[in-house]
């Protein structure tokens, strides 16, 4: 199938696929384990070790080709949208008559780990619960998660692997008032960013997810600085020779609780395994430096026309939504990022005043009061 075929097919028929029993946000071991329990036996389901509060971490192997791809999400706890995505992702591996699925598992073995992060999950945090960043982790690993993630390495082998994460609402790529949706990075092996060959092959791989995904959100995907984190993941594995696609779910507009990018989330994956299960050599590398890259202009509310009296002059203030796990939900709190001149910055929320006063600066909390 061509790349405007799938992007049709799955976005039209995403709802057969969708798993409705995973809703926004706040997803956690108490939510997927009933899940991982009643999946059907074309799954191995195993145990792959314990967090350090010693929640389980499971481990989902299905498809019998030899191409190998290793899929984990929730590294950070509260980066929840990759995890729901893993779950359409098998309910399009079991029912999908395309043809698409039945070409995935002819050709790969998946293998994923869809929570590596449960201590985080359960109270909405990146990191574990030591406080360890998992994805700064990779050298040292402290953790027990990151021990478990490098040990699931080394069995497996992976050709491929998918690490999946979340970024925050403050991410654009164009001037069209929309947020980047998704990002990708096949991160860097040393400080000089070099194209290694096996840097080429990860591009290659986004590049298949790029195709699809053009034909349905084109100015809302982003490429991710290529920075070399020493610790980090995602570079360490790409150094060790195992491709490493980074992919992180971000906002479309008024979809806080990512339902929507989940949909899109899952599409890419689809359309990232599909083009490893189909291809001899992935060497078209070259389109992945025209994805724009991602910059930080990207707000939750804009207020335009604020006048302060004290200094007689207008202004605008930019909002950002915090978020946080209150009593079992997540709650969005605004907090003033950015005041002055907000003409580069876009947002989510843009409100136009004719003029609305203020006595001073200090008067600007009106804006982040309930
Ligand atoms: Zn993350």
């Amino acid at each position: 199938m061509q790349a405007r075929e799938i992007a049709t097919f799955l976005d039209d028929n995403y709802n057969t696929f969708k798993n409705n029993q995973l809703f926004g946000r706040y997803i956690t071991l108490q939510h997927i384990q009933p899940l991982i329990d009643n999946l059907p036996s074309e799954f191995q389901i195993a145990k792959a070790g314990e967090s350090f509060q010693h929640r389980k971490i499971n481990s989902i192997t299905i498809g019998a080709g030899s191409k190998k791809i290793l899929l984990w999400s929730q590294m950070h706890g509260n980066e929840s949208t990759g995890t729901k995505a893993i779950f359409d992702l098998f309910n399009f591996l079991l029912n999908d008559t395309s043809g698409l699925a039945t070409t995935i598992l002819k050709n790969c073995t998946i293998t994923v780990i869809p929570m590596l992060n449960p201590d985080g999950s359960e109270v909405y945090t990146r990191v574990d619960s030591q406080g360890i960043d998992l994805n700064r982790d990779a050298v040292d690993q402290k953790a027990p998660e990151s021990k478990l993630l490098n040990k699931t390495l080394r069995e497996i082998n992976p050709h491929f692997c998918f690490n999946l994460h979340d970024q925050r609402t403050i991410f654009s790529v164009g001037n069209e008032n929309l947020p980047t949706t998704l990002s990708f990075l096949a991160p860097s092996e040393d400080e000089d960013r070099t194209l290694t060959e096996g840097r080429k092959i990860t591009m290659s791989v986004i590049v298949k997810m790029n195709e699809v995904l053009q034909h349905l959100i084109p100015n809302q995907i982003g490429r991710y600085t290529d920075e070399f984190y020493p610790t980090a993941t995602g570079d360490n594995f790409q150094k060790a020779g195992y491709n490493t696609i980074l992919v992180e779910a971000g906002h479309f507009p008024n979809d806080y609780d990512r339902e929507i990018t989940r949909k899109y989330n899952f599409i890419a994956l689809v359309s990232g395994i599909y083009g490893i299960a189909t291809s001899e050599k992935l060497t078209n590398y070259k389109p992945y430096f025209q994805i724009p890259n991602n910059e930080k202009n990207y707000l939750d509310i804009i207020y335009k026309n604020v006048f302060i009296e004290s200094e007689k002059i207008t202004i605008e203030v930019g909002i950002l939504f915090k978020e946080e796990l209150i009593n079992g939900n997540i709650t969005f709190t605004p907090f003033i990022e950015k005041t002055g001149d907000l003409s580069g910055y876009n947002a989510n929320t843009i409100i136009k005043h004719n003029n609305r006063f203020v006595p001073t600066r200090k008067h600007l909390d009106v804006f982040i009061e309930k």
